[in-house]
C-alpha cells in the first residue's frame, strides 16, 4: 500500500541481472533522489540466484518494496532447446496474468516503468489508466534499431542477414549484416516473432528512458530527436537518463578486492562475460592459455564451458555459485602456472568494484550495455568480445565509433579465437600505445560525464583530478612496462 503523501509508482522488470540490476538502480534513485514510493515487482520464476540476493538485499533504501509475483510453471511451455527472448517472453507473459489484480491490490501507482520484454503490461495498464514508460535498458542506437524495425520488416523480403548492404536506420550509423543480433537473423522462427512483437509496442509508452548520455552516443540521440527519424517511425519521448549503474556493496574481506590491492596501478585485465556470458569448452582453453602467453596479470570469472548456447548461464536456475570448480575445466596446470598473476573466480565477481579499483587496467567483456557502462564510467579500455543479443552491435560501437576498445580477429565469428591473438589483444591493451590511446579515450569520456552531471569545473576537478590521474596512468604504465 502507498506511503501517504508520496508519490507511489511500480517498476516490472523481465528476469536477468542486465535487466533487472538498471531498473533497480532506477528504482532506487526514484526513492533516494525524489522521494517517490517504489514497488518493485519481481518476477520469481526461473529467478537465479543472483537475482533473488539482489532484491532481497537488506541494503535495499526504505521507501522500495519488492512485490514477489508468484513463481509458474512454464515447463509445458518451454524447453531446454527456447531461445533467450521467447523464454523470457513465455516467463513474462505468464508472470503477469495476475499484473492487474496486483496493480489495484497497490493501490493503482501514478505510473509503470518496465523493461523492453515487459510489453505485455501496456494493455493492463491502458484498462487501469496508469501512464506506462519503457526504460530501455540498451544502448540508444539498439533503440534506434528496434524503433526501425517495423519499417525495415514492412519493407525487405528476404532475410535481412541476406541484405546486399548494411542496414541504415534512418540517421545512425549503418549496422553490418554480420552484426545484427540473433533475434533478428531468422524471421520465420518464434524468437524473432517474440522480439519484434515488443519492439514494434514501443511506441505505446508515454516515454523512454535511456541508459546513456549525450556525449556517448550523440549521433543516435540526435537522430531519434530529429527529422526524419521522428517524422518517419513513431518515437515517443525519450530521456537519456544514464549511466544508472550499480554500486556493489562487496564483503570487506573480498577476494578480488584484496587481490587486487596488492598489484601495480592499471596492470590487470579483469575478464567476465556478464551474468549469461558462456564459452565452449575450446574457447575457454584458448582464453586461458592466451593469457598466460601474455604474462599479464589478470582476473578470470571463469564458467563452466558449454558448446549448447553462448548465453547459457542465464538459465541456470537457482545455481549455487559455490559448486563450481574451475580446476576441473581450464588447461592441467593453469592455475598453478599462473598464481603468481592470476586470480580466478567461479561463476561471479564484484564487478563494478573490480573496474573502479585503480589496478584495474583493462575489461574483457562481452559488452552488455551494463558492463559498457560501468567500463566507461570509470574510465576503463575494452577488449570487446561480443557474446549474444545487440553485443556485437555494441562491440562496433566501441571499437568504430568511440574508440575505447579493440576486437580480437575471429569476433564476432564461426569457430575459436586462438590463444595468440589472445595474447596479442591482452598485451596490446595493457601494454601497447593503442591501449594508452583506449584508457585516454575512456578517461575523458569519464570525464565528460562528470562535467554533465555536475556542471561546475571546480567541482569536477575536486572529485577527478585530471592532471594528476593521468600522471598517475602515465607512470604506472611506465612502472609495469618495466616489470
Ligand atoms: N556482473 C557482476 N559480476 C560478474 C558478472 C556480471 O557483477 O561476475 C554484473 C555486471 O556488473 C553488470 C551485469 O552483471 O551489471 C551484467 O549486465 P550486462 O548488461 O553487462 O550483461 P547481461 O548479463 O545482460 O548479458
Amino acid at each position: 500500500v502507498a506511503e501517504t503523501n508520496k508519490p507511489h509508482v511500480a517498476v516490472l522488470s523481465s528476469p536477468g541481472m542486465g535487466h533487472i540490476i538498471p531498473l533497480l538502480e532506477l528504482s532506487k534513485c526514484l526513492v533516494i533522489d525524489h522521494g517517490i514510493h517504489v514497488s518493485f515487482l519481481n518476477i520469481t520464476t526461473e529467478a537465479s540466484t543472483a537475482q533473488i540476493q539482489l532484491l532481497h538485499s537488506p541494503t535495499l533504501p526504505l521507501g522500495l518494496d519488492v512485490i514477489d509475483i508468484p513463481a509458474v510453471d512454464i515447463s509445458a511451455l518451454v524447453s531446454d532447446d527456447t531461445p533467450i527472448v521467447a523464454r523470457l517472453s513465455v516467463n513474462v507473459e505468464e508472470s503477469l496474468k495476475p499484473l492487474k489484480s496486483i496493480l489495484i491490490e497497490l493501490g493503482k501507482p501514478q505510473a509503470l516503468f518496465i523493461d523492453l520484454f515487459c510489453t505485455q503490461a501496456f494493455d493492463v495498464c491502458k484498462e487501469l489508466s496508469i501512464p506506462t514508460y519503457t526504460f530501455f535498458t540498451p544502448s540508444t542506437s539498439f533503440l534506434a534499431f528496434c524503433l526501425y524495425l517495423p519499417t525495415l520488416d514492412h519493407e525487405v523480403e528476404c532475410e535481412f542477414i541476406d541484405l546486399p548492404e548494411p542496414v541504415q536506420v534512418p540517421g545512425c550509423s549503418p549496422v553490418r549484416t554480420e552484426d545484427l543480433l540473433d533475434q533478428v537473423r531468422n524471421r520465420k522462427i518464434d524468437e524473432y516473432k517474440w522480439f519484434f512483437f515488443h519492439t514494434s509496442r514501443l511506441p505505446m509508452s508515454d516515454g523512454i528512458l535511456l541508459n546513456s548520455w549525450e556525449d556517448f552516443e550523440p549521433t543516435s540521440l540526435k537522430a531519434i530527436r530529429e527529422q526524419p527519424f521522428y517524422k518517419q517511425i513513431p518515437t515517443p519521448p525519450v530521456f537519456p537518463a544514464g549511466p544508472l549503474i550499480k554500486h556493489d556493496k562487496p564483503e570487506l574481506d573480498d577476494e578480488c578486492l584484496a587481490w587486487l590491492d596488492k598489484q601495480p596501478l592499471n596492470s590487470v585485465l579483469f575478464v567476465a562475460l556478464g551474468s549469461g556470458g558462456t564459452l565452449s569448452a575450446a574457447q575457454l582453453t584458448e582464453l586461458a592459455w592466451g593469457l598466460e602467453l601474455s604474462q599479464q596479470r589478470f582476473i578470470l570469472v571463469a564458467r563452466k564451458p558449454t558448446d549448447a548456447s553462448a548465453s547459457a548461464t542465464f538459465f541456470n536456475v537457482g545455481e549455487d555459485i559455490n559448486v563450481n570448480y574451475p580446476k576441473a575445466y581450464l588447461p592441467d596446470g593453469f592455475l598453478k602456472r599462473t598464481k603468481e598473476v592470476g586470480l580466478v573466480v567461479p561463476t561471479w565477481a564484484p564487478q563494478v568494484s573490480v573496474l573502479q579499483h585503480p589496478s584495474t587496467g583493462a575489461f574483457l567483456s562481452h559488452c552488455g550495455w551494463n558492463s559498457t557502462l560501468e567500463s566507461m564510467t570509470h574510465g576503463v579500455p575494452m577488449i570487446a568480445w561480443p557474446l549474444y543479443a545487440e553485443q556485437r552491435m555494441n562491440a562496433t560501437m566501441l571499437v568504430e565509433e568511440v574508440g575505447v576498445a579493440v576486437k580480437p580477429v575471429g569476433i564476432p565469428g564461426k569457430g575459436v579465437v586462438d590463444r595468440e591473438e589472445i595474447e596479442r589483444v591482452v598485451r596490446l591493451v595493457l601494454e601497447g600505445e593503442e591501449g594508452n590511446v583506449m584508457t585516454r579515450k575512456a578517461r575523458e569520456l569519464k570525464r565528460q560525464k562528470m562535467e554533465a552531471n555536475y556542471k561546475n569545473e571546480a567541482e569536477v576537478e575536486s572529485v577527478y583530478n585530471r592532471q594528476s590521474e593521468v600522471k598517475a596512468f602515465d607512470d604506472s604504465r611506465a612502472g609495469v612496462k618495466g616489470l
